[in-house]
């Protein structure tokens, strides 16, 4: 799909028509194209001050100078976008917990992890730690996720949903075959799908990009603090098919 064909899902999600299904794809769109997303945050928030400005007019009489001069505001404002019908009947536009996507968690990592693992992870403003304890579904929308095999029973006992924004897995020191073909059916990818695991020596952890052709790794979780330091980097960094095997 071209820009242009987004400019009409934009309109769309601004006026809170769009498709759950769409909704998807252009938030997926956004996350790559810097264009449409700062259009979808300029729509955003263009529509939520013209509605504060509305909510200001209400307040006031119709036809005091200082309302209508507001008024001729709007409507300038409205016509330089004029390709876009804005209801002005909407009451809110946004409820919360629908955050405007812009980069929200771009290149962040979401490690889940019970409260007595000892973790020597970096100090760092995209890596973000949870206690399964403190699930929330809206807290798995990170870029990565790496799980601690302290989590491990919390995920496939309940079996929670885990967010499809998240692309790329880490499993630490997966004990045996079965639990990583439990945490590999868990993330909704099959064994099968990944070549070679018969050969893998466990306990093995491993990286798992999942794009339409699914990309693992394994590997030894390393021990030292710099090490980890360095593991971090690259499991935030882009996916890359030509990626080195790390091991
Ligand atoms: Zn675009």
């Amino acid at each position: 799909m071209s820009c242009r064909e987004y400019d009409h899902y934009i309109q769309l999600y601004v006026d809170q028509e769009i498709s759950e299904a769409d909704r998807r794809k252009l938030l997926e769109h956004t996350r790559t194209c810097p264009a449409c997303r700062r259009e979808l945050k300029e729509m955003v928030a263009l529509v939520s001050s013209m509605e504060d400005v509305q909510q200001e007019i209400r307040k006031e009489a119709p036809f005091q100078f200082n309302g209508l001069f507001k008024w001729v505001a709007v409507c300038t404002v409205a016509v330089s976008f004029a390709y876009l019908v804005i209801p002005f009947t909407k009451q809110s536009l946004f409820v919360k917990d629908d955050p405007i996507p812009v980069q929200p968690m771009q290149h962040s990592v979401l490690v889940l992890a019970g409260q007595e693992e000892t973790l020597h992870i970096p100090q760092d403003d995209s890596i973000r730690i949870v206690h399964p304890e403190q699930w929330s579904e809206e807290l798995y929308k990170s870029e990565a996720a790496l799980v601690y095999p302290s989590a491990y029973s919390f995920l496939l006992e309940k079996s929670r949903p885990w967010s499809d924004y998240t692309k790329r897995f880490v499993f630490v020191r997966v004990p045996d075959e079965q639990t990583l073909a439990s945490l590999l059916t868990y993330i909704g990818t099959k064994v099968e799908s990944l070549k070679g695991l018969s050969d893998i020596q466990y306990p093995t952890s491993i990286m798992i990009n999942l794009d339409e052709t699914i990309e693992y790794e394994t590997f030894a979780f390393p021990e030292k603090e710099r090490d980890i330091s360095n593991l971090f980097e690259r499991i935030s960094s882009e996916p890359s098919v030509s990626e080195p095997r790390l091991h």
